[in-house]
């Protein structure tokens, strides 16, 4: 049995439901004792729902002087001591812009290899898959040094609840913050509700979108999926997105269980942000677009007839 630490990342206090997968990954069916660390979180109040997915310890990480919490460069180095006290073989946590981040500086600091934006992880084989070439293929990737430390794509792996009955704890180091980096604030691209890269259900608009001002009728359909909304490039390109919405090979790549793709011809520059979304469902006028090849679900339709009717349809 190894012993896999995982950071875990909160959204106003509350755990994001994101690392439940990474849980799930490091727990690996029950094979391995995950210790889950959080950082400015109470541990006694997050621990029941860490412990639902596999966690059996939750550990509060702090220091002496100074906020982990806005501090990469100091949690780096806090994480740097919890993998000797805790005998980590492994530490994984999200592929987050945080996360990162946050696991270079840490891989930097004990000179480890790090595999960033993995989609699965093999505890027995010490190996982690990647996807490569715009997702046309998988590498597995074999590390031969411990501790192995990923991030792993938000959503890829879903999460499968294991009970355990958690215990807490605090681990506070005796450093005090460097005073390099510190976050002053985070703003959600585009004032967006949920964030694209780790929502559950996105619904994306392309060139035939036609204006700025007719995203809100993606919105409205978001809306009652409780989705994020993202752009194609020529969206984007064409000035009715701001680029931080854009999904594709040189925007963000999601992994959400549904997407919706409103008036996408679906170029092999957009898939390959996208291809690991579970459920695809496409709109689009012409029955022979490239699309309809690669998606579950198609309807052939002008999205000015067919988003209005889903999203009363939803509501
Ligand atoms: C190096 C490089 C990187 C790139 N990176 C990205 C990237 O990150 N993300 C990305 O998206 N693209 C990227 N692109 C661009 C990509 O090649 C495509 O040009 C782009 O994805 C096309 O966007 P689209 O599907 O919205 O538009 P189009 O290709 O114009 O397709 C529009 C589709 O909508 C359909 N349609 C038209 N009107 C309607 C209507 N009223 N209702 C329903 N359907 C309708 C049409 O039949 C068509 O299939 C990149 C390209 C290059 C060269």
């Amino acid at each position: 049995m190894a012993t896999i630490g995982v950071l875990i990342e909160t959204d106003g206090g509350g755990v994001k439901a994101t690392n439940y997968g990474v849980l799930t990954a490091a727990r690996a069916g029950g094979a391995n004792d995950v210790v889950a660390f959080v950082v400015g979180a109470d541990p006694e109040a997050t621990k029941a729902d860490l412990g639902a997915y596999g966690a059996g310890r939750v550990i509060q990480v702090a220091a002496q002087s100074g906020d982990a919490a806005s501090a990469p460069d100091l949690l780096a180095r806090i994480l740097d001591k919890a993998i000797d006290e805790f005998g980590l073989n492994g530490l994984m946590g999200l592929a987050s812009a945080a996360g990162r981040d946050l696991f270079a500086r840490l891989a930097a600091l004990r000179e480890l290899p790090l595999v960033s934006d993995a989609v699965g992880v093999d505890w027995d084989a010490g190996a982690v898959r990647k996807s490569h070439f715009s997702g046309k293929t998988f590498a597995t990737i074999k590390i031969a040094a411990e501790p192995l430390l990923c991030t792993l794509r938000p959503n890829t792996i879903e999460a499968v609840a294991d009970e355990t009955a958690a215990e807490s704890g605090h681990f506070e180091v005796p450093l005090e913050d460097p005073g390099l980096v510190e976050i002053l604030e985070v703003q959600q691209a585009g004032g967006a509700k949920v964030d694209l890269t780790e929502a559950a259900v996105i619904v994306t608009g392309g060139r035939p979108i036609a204006s700025a001002d007719n995203f809100k009728m993606l919105e409205a359909l978001a809306e009652p999926l409780g989705a994020a909304v993202g752009a194609s490039r020529a969206a984007v390109d064409a000035g009715y997105a701001p680029h931080g919405m854009q999904v594709g090979q040189t925007g963000k790549t999601v992994s959400p269980k549904l997407y919706i793709a409103c008036g996408l011809s679906g170029s092999v520059q957009h898939f390959a942000g996208m291809k690991t979304s579970k459920i695809i469902v496409a709109i689009n006028t012409d029955k022979d677009a490239p699309i309809f090849e690669k998606c579950d679900y198609g309807i052939v339709g002008d999205i000015f007839d067919v988003v209005p009717m889903l999203t009363e349809a939803l509501r």
